[in-house]
C-alpha cells in the first residue's frame, strides 16, 4: 500500500539522519513559545516530583485499551493529570533487558512477551513512522505532548510486518492497541523494544529510561523539539493539544494559555477555548455581564469555586502562581475556562456512552457551559427546554463552532502540516490523514470530521483547509464546490485536483481528490452490497471532471 511504502521511506530517511545529525545541530531546542519573553512569567513547568501521589491514574479502562494504567501520575502545572498506561498488559511481559546495557548502547527497554501479545500505545499521540527500520524489523514512533509542555517520542520495536497496526499520520489515544509483540530484525525471540525520547525521536532528542517516565515521571527536558514549536521542522508529530492554536489569533499575552489550557484534556482544543473566550468577552479583561459573569472566561463566583469532579479542586486555580486563584487573572481564568469545559465533556461523554444523549461531543460541551449540563441531560442532546435555549444557547454553540476554525492552525491535533507552496500534493497527504474514517452523511469540513466521519464534500473541504493552512475554505456540498478553482481537462489532470462526477441538472453530486495513476481519495458511503464505506482509495470515474482549487 503506498501509505505503508512512504511512511517506510520517511522512517528511514529519518532514521539515517538521526544517526548522522548530532543532536546539538538541532535549532529545535531555541524555537517554541516556551522558550519566549513570556517564559520568566510563568510558573516552572515539570510537575510535582516523582512519586507524587496527590494526582491518581485517570486513564478509563475500557474494553479496548489497555487496562494496565500505570500508577500515581504527578500532575503537571497543575493543569491536568498525564495520561500514560504501559505499552503491554501488566502480567504479559517481563524484562528481559534494560536501559543503558549493551555498555550503554541499548536506549531502551526490552520486553519479553509471546509473539502476537497486544501493543498498546503510553499516551496520546500522532504516528510520525510506522513500517520497516534498520535493526528493528519494524517500528512505530508516536510523537506526543506532555502536560507540562515537554515534547516527547514513544518508540517501539520488532513486530512483524503484520504486527504494525497504525499508519503515519494517523491519531491515537493512550491505552490504544497499536501492534502486536513479533521478533523482527535483530531479535533473539519475541519482544517489544520500547523507548521514551524526549525532544522527539525525529527531532534532536534523547533516549531516558523508560521505567520511571512509565512510573509517572514528568518528561524532563533534554533538548530537541519544543512542543507547538512553530519551525515546522521542529514539529512532526507535536501539534497535538495546545498546539491547535493558530499564531497571532489571540491577543499576545493570551497565547500561552490557551495553548496550555488545550493540553488540559484531549477532548477541548485551544482554538475552540479561543473561539468560546471571543464569544464570552472579545478577549477584554474586566468584564461583568449583567448577570454577574466575570472577567475573559465569563465565570459566575459560584462556578469559578465550585469542585472539579476530575479532581476535586475549584474549577479556577491559581495557574499563574501569582499566589491567588482569581477569575480575574488572564492565566487562571483561562486554564479555568478549560478546567471546566473537559469536566462537562467528561459528563457529557459518560452520558453519550450510556445511549442518554447523542450529539457531538464539543458542540454539547459548549451548550452545557451555557445552559449548564443538566440542561443537555434533559435535552438528551442539544438543550431546547426553554425559550432561551434557542435564543441564546443555541446560537452561542453555533457561534464558536462557525468561529473555531480561525483559530485553528492548519497542522493541529497532531495532524498533518503543509509545507510552503507545495501545491495539491498537499491536499492528497492531508486527506491521506483521514483514510479509513467511517462514512457519515453530512459529515466533516473544515474543522475535520463531525459526527463520527465525512461525506465525500466533508472530506474535500478538510483537506483544502488543511492544504492551504487555512486559507481555503470550500463550501458544503459537491455542487458548490463545483464553483470553487477552475477546471482543469482531464488529460492534465494532477495530484491534488478535486474530481467531481454524477453529474445532474444541478451540477456534480460526488467529489474526490485526485491521488496519482488513476486514483482518488473518496469518502464513499456504504455499498448496497453491505461494503463498509468510508474515506478510501477508488478508481476516477469515467464521467469525472477536475477542478484545481491550490
Ligand atoms: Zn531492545
Amino acid at each position: 500500500m503506498l501509505m505503508t511504502a512512504l511512511g517506510s521511506v520517511i522512517g528511514l530517511i529519518a532514521l539515517v539522519l538521526v544517526i548522522v545529525l548530532p543532536s546539538s545541530d538541532e535549532t529545535c531546542e531555541t524555537t517554541g513559545v516556551l522558550s519566549g519573553s513570556a517564559a520568566p512569567t510563568l510558573p516552572p513547568l515539570g510537575g510535582e516530583s516523582v512519586g507524587d501521589s496527590r494526582a491518581a491514574a485517570s486513564v478509563t479502562p475500557s474494553t479496548t485499551a489497555n487496562p494496565a494504567v500505570t500508577g500515581s501520575p504527578s500532575l503537571a502545572a497543575g493543569v491536568g493529570p498525564l495520561r500514560r498506561t504501559l505499552p503491554l498488559e501488566t502480567g504479559t511481559f517481563t524484562i528481559s533487558d534494560v536501559f543503558g546495557s549493551r555498555g550503554g548502547g541499548h536506549k531502551g527497554i526490552d520486553m519479553a512477551a509471546a509473539d502476537g501479545t497486544t501493543i498498546y500505545s503510553v499516551s496520546d499521540g500522532r504516528v510520525v513512522a510506522a513500517g520497516p527500520a534498520s535493526g528493528f524489523g519494524n517500528w512505530i514512533v508516536v510523537d506526543s505532548v506532555d502536560t507540562n509542555g515537554r515534547a516527547f517520542s514513544a518508540v517501539y520495536g520488532h513486530m512483524w510486518d503484520r504486527g504494525v497496526k497504525v499508519r503515519t499520520g494517523e491519531t491515537v489515544t493512550a491505552g490504544q492497541p497499536i501492534g502486536m509483540v513479533g521478533s523482527a530484525g535483530e531479535s533473539s525471540g519475541p519482544h517489544l523494544h520500547f523507548e521514551i525520547v524526549p525532544g522527539g525521536r525525529f527531532t534532536g532528542g534523547r533516549q531516558i529510561d523508560p521505567m520511571p517516565w512509565l512510573d509517572g515521571a514528568p518528561t524532563p527536558d533534554v533538548g530537541g523539539a519544543r512542543a507547538f514549536s512553530t519551525d515546522a521542522d521542529c514539529v512532526r508529530g507535536f501539534g497535538s493539544a495546545g498546539g491547535a492554536l493558530a499564531d497571532g489569533k489571540v491577543p499576545a499575552e493570551l497565547e500561552i494559555w490557551y495553548r496550555r489550557a488545550g493540553t488540559v484534556c484531549p477532548e477541548i482544543s485551544s482554538s475552540l477555548l479561543a473561539a468560546q473566550a471571543k464569544q464570552e468577552s472579545g478577549f477584554r479583561r474586566g468584564l461583568t455581564s449583567p448577570a454577574g459573569a466575570q472577567g475573559l472566561a465569563q465565570f459566575l463566583p459560584g462556578t469559578a469555586v465550585s469542585i472539579n469532579p476530575d479532581d476535586g479542586k475549584p474549577y479556577v486555580i491559581d495557574a499563574d502562581g501569582n499566589g491567588t486563584a482569581s477569575v480575574w487573572d488572564d492565566g487562571d481564568a483561562i486554564i479555568g475556562q478549560a478546567r471546566y469545559m473537559c469536566a462537562i465533556a467528561h459528563k457529557i461523554a459518560g452520558w453519550m456512552a450510556a445511549g442518554r444523549v447523542s450529539g457531538d461531543l464539543p458542540a454539547l460541551t459548549l451548550a452545557g457551559y451555557n445552559a449548564g449540563e443538566g440542561a443537555v441531560l434533559a435535552s438528551g442532546g442539544m438543550p431546547n427546554q426553554v425559550a432561551a435555549h434557542y435564543s441564546e444557547t443555541q446560537p452561542y454553540v453555533t457561534n464558536i463552532l462557525s468561529m473555531e476554525p480561525q483559530y485553528r492552525a492548519p497542522g493541529a491535533q497532531g495532524r498533518f502540516t503543509p509545507e510552503q507552496g507545495a501545491g495539491g500534493a498537499q491536499i492528497v497527504e492531508a486527506a491521506h490523514d483521514w483514510l479509513g474514517t467511517p462514512y457519515v452523511w453530512g459529515g466533516g469540513g473544515v474543522q475535520g470530521p463531525s459526527s463520527g466521519g465525512f461525506d465525500a464534500p466533508g472530506l474535500t473541504a478538510a483537506a483544502v483547509f488543511a492544504a492551504s493552512s487555512g486559507a481555503i475554505i470550500l463550501p458544503r456540498t459537491a455542487e458548490q464546490q463545483w464553483e470553487s478553482g477552475r477546471e482543469v481537462p482531464i488529460s492534465k489532470m494532477a495530484v491534488g485536483d478535486l474530481v467531481f462526477s454524477g453529474f445532474g441538472p444541478k451540477g456534480p453530486s460526488k467529489v474526490g481528490i485526485y491521488a496519482g495513476n488513476g486514483q482518488m481519495i473518496q469518502a464513499v458511503p456504504p455499498s448496497s452490497s453491505g461494503g463498509g464505506g468510508g474515506v478510501t482509495e477508488v478508481a476516477v470515474p469515467g464521467d469525472a471532471r477536475a477542478r484545481r482549487v491550490l
